[in-house]
């Protein structure tokens, strides 16, 4: 029997039924793994604590004994929730997080034994970094990279079963200083953010001393039976199909979109939900999208860093609880073709120390010019860099969604909804008249007025666009569901950093000459608005009047990863990065050089599953049954019949035969294709040839070929679970 009636078999035992038990109410277990302030107050001293949340609040580095004391307290708590290994916690460039577990319990020199936790430990460790991706930074300077506390992310513990591990959240950089992870450049990039908005954020409150950006990720994946999933060679490796005919009901019906969540997928999301909980992930959405067998998971924004190692821990936590209720979670952007992908829509916005949400239209003439003046600034931002948003999200499952017939699509634009639209027109046809004392009129633009409609008409319902402002943040849409945000909103901080600087400096430049300030701030945003105009689009991005009229406007619309990585090394990038901190040349030359090889590595394991797949599955399959008919038409045959009566048999032979031998001729010009590519020495140039030569040489067309197959072959013979059965048994 073949896995896959195995599996389906198995479909429907009792293993399968899970018990829906009564959840605790979240607010008693939220956070109670978390070394949260509150909880830093019961087991440190005074000098302890205060050294700890002030290095949260970013303002002073603890000293070595404080940290030893921090470390005692950390361990003390973990004790009494019987921890006995600690880890440093990391997210290397690889893409999923990274731990290496060592024992509290240690022998001292007199030959006692005790458990301990000390400063340099909490601080500092030194995973075998080795084997992780860093562009060569290693090899060129120094071979070891080490991992560092990261105190504005409190240590949690995971709990794995009666296992139970303490988490310290670290950077991973090299020892020359060169990060080597995610969250360093992105704490980098915040604090850019940080400095340029407070400053501009003067302009209008002298009580603004800090600003956050704030992200709440809407996560999207599909659930699937495991044991359909472990008959599928292609998932295991790859995440995703390779081949698959589409089942007769798809997602047509759009009957899966906030349908009732099946029972046995809802057991295991209040498993996978309290376990977050407990880790302090504030979850507050789920649902069914679009596509069957696909859902969403959201939380209650946080500041940055935090929510992105929440989506991090909460992706990692998913794939551990669906496998006690036999299920598999798939985070890949394109696990099935014909239906919607997964991606990870980022809610962004930015947040002061005084409590205002700067995208959120004011109430007054006044707050409302800070809002413009954010909002505003944010638009610029995406115009002038938008190569560099559409780089960070670039990647070999990306690629399905954006630049294919799928929501969003690869030309970045923005979409502000028709208020708006309204409020930027009126203040740009003022562009040659001078603002004076009466003009100050639109000074009042009376945005608070109609914001219950706004927030209505601003959400946009067609969900083409890639960045939309639905309100009081933007969405920023063409993130891929198994990415790290934290690529993508370095990026944007950085952008937006950049921005504000300039802004500040165009302003400053018009009050020296005399200007009044609200006047000069809103000359420099109609400068802006005439400036960023081309990136605006509220239309339907994935019409193709959108990609002839994007032309027009001279918006990129790079449609594949190796190409779309090229913006991360032009001059522009270098110097943004370097102007505000956050990559050296040197990091991003060399993070521009892991992002190839990992798309060529990722199209290169496709290419082989596919070859693998082909001839130990498919063909052997399709032989099979063509012998089978063979032995039928031979019986009519020898039974005297004439050949009308096995006309169809002789139809379907011949036809499974065609399909048969163009298979094995794809698949071996395949492997010739695979062979060229993989000498070519320019890592760009390598990966360009694996899209082109090897991807769309032959993807597709050997697909089409299998597919055509599986609806020739008799079900029985077929190995590789279909796609009904993936999409619609549980
Ligand atoms: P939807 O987009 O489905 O209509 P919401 O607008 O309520 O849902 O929120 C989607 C996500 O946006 C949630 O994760 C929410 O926490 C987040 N969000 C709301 N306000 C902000 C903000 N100021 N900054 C960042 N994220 C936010
Ligand atoms: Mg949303």
């Amino acid at each position: 029997m073949s896995l896959r009636i195995n599996a389906i078999k198995e479909l429907t035992s009792d293993k399968n039924k899970m018990n829906i038990s009564a959840s605790p109410k979240t607010s008693t277990i939220f956070g109670e793994n978390v070394f949260t302030l509150k909880t830093a107050r019961q087991f440190l001293s005074d000098e302890a604590y205060k050294s700890l949340a002030a290095s949260i609040k970013g303002a002073k580095k603890i000293d070595r004994t404080l940290a030893n004391h921090i470390a005692n307290g950390i361990r003390a708590w973990a004790e009494t929730k019987g921890v006995t290994h600690f880890t440093h916690w990391f997210q290397p460039l690889s893409g999923s997080t990274a731990e290496k577990h060592d024992s509290f319990f240690t022998i001292k020199n007199d030959g006692t034994s005790i458990e301990e936790f000390d400063g340099a430990a909490l601080i500092q460790q030194e995973p075998d970094a080795s084997s992780f991706p860093s562009g060569g930074l290693r090899a060129t300077f120094e071979a070891r990279g080490y991992t560092a506390w990261d105190p504005s992310s409190p240590a949690f513990i995971i709990e794995i079963g009666n296992g139970k591990t303490l988490c310290i959240p670290t950077i991973f950089v090299s020892y020359t200083g060169e990060s080597l992870d995610y969250k360093a450049p992105l704490l980098k990039a915040s604090e850019a953010l940080n400095k340029a908005a407070v400053d501009v954020c003067n302009f209008f409150d002298k009580n603004v001393t800090k600003v956050v950006a704030t992200l709440g990720w809407e996560q999207e994946y599909f659930v699937i039976d495991e044991g359909l999933s472990n008959a599928r060679p292609d998932l295991i490796q790859c995440g995703r199909t390779l081949f698959g005919a589409s089942p007769a009901k798809g997602q047509q019906l759009e009957d899966n979109y906030f349908g009732s969540i099946p029972e046995r997928v809802y057991a295991f999301m209040r498993d996978f939900e309290a376990e977050c909980y407990k880790l302090g992930i504030p979850l507050r959405t789920r649902h069914n999208e679009v596509a069957p067998a696909q859902f969403e998971a959201a939380p209650i924004f946080e500041e940055v860093g935090i929510a992105v190692d929440h989506n991090c821990l909460m992706m990692d936590v998913m794939d551990r609880v669906a496998r006690r209720h036999n299920l598999k979670v798939l985070l890949h952007e394109k696990p099935f073709a014909g239906i919607n992908g997964s991606g990870k829509h980022n809610n962004w916005s930015m947040a002061t120390d005084t409590g205002v949400n700067l995208l959120s239209p004011g109430k007054t003439p006044k707050t409302n010019l800070m809002f413009l003046t954010f909002f505003v600034n944010t638009i610029k931002a995406v115009h002038d860099y938008s190569d560099l948003l559409r780089a960070s999200i670039a990647s070999a499952g990306n690629d399905h969604r954006l630049g294919a017939n799928e929501a969003p699509p690869a030309i970045i634009s923005v979409f502000i909804g028709q208020y708006l639209s309204n409020v930027l027109h009126e203040i740009e046809t003022r562009v040659n008249a001078k603002f004076d004392e009466q003009d100050e009129a639109i000074l009042k633009l009376d945005i608070h007025r109609s914001i219950p409609e706004l927030l209505l008409d601003n959400t946009d319902r067609n969900r083409t666009s890639p960045f939309a402002f639905t309100g009081n943040k933007f969405e920023f849409r063409a993130v891929g569901s198994s990415a790290n945000c934290a690529n993508a909103m370095t990026v944007l901080n950085t952008i937006i950093a950049e921005t504000l600087k300039t802004f500040k400096t165009e302003v400053d430049e018009l009050i020296e000459k005399g200007e009044k300030k609200e006047i000069a701030i809103m000359h420099i945003i109609q400068k802006y608005i005439v400036e960023s105009k081309p990136v605006l689009f509220d239309g339907d991005g994935y019409s193709q009047e959108w990609h002839k009229e994007a032309e027009k406007r001279n918006l990129p619309n790079v449609r594949t990863t190796p190409l779309a990585l090229d913006a991360m090394i032009s001059l522009k990038a270098k110097k943004l990065f370097e102007a505000n901190n956050v990559y050296s040349n040197l990091e991003l030359e060399a993070r521009h050089e892991i992002e190839l090889e990992k798309y060529i590595k990722k199209v290169q394991i496709e290419a082989r599953i596919m070859g693998d797949l082909a001839l130990n599955h498919i063909l052997p399959a399709a032989i099979k049954y063509q012998n089978e008919l063979l032995q039928n038409i031979n019986g009519l045959k020898s039974a005297g019949l004439k050949e009308t009566a096995y006309k169809s048999q002789l139809t379907i032979l011949s036809k499974l035969n065609d399909h048969i031998q163009i298979i094995y001729e794809k698949v071996n010009a395949l492997v010739e294709a695979r062979k060229v590519a993989n000498v070519i020495d320019d890592t760009r140039k390598k990966a360009i040839a694996y899209n082109t030569e090897v991807k769309d040489a032959f993807f597709n067309d050997i697909r089409y070929h299998v597919d055509k197959l599986e609806h020739l072959i008799d079900d029985e013979y077929w190995t590789l679970p279909k796609y009904r059965e993936m999409l619609f048994l549980r």
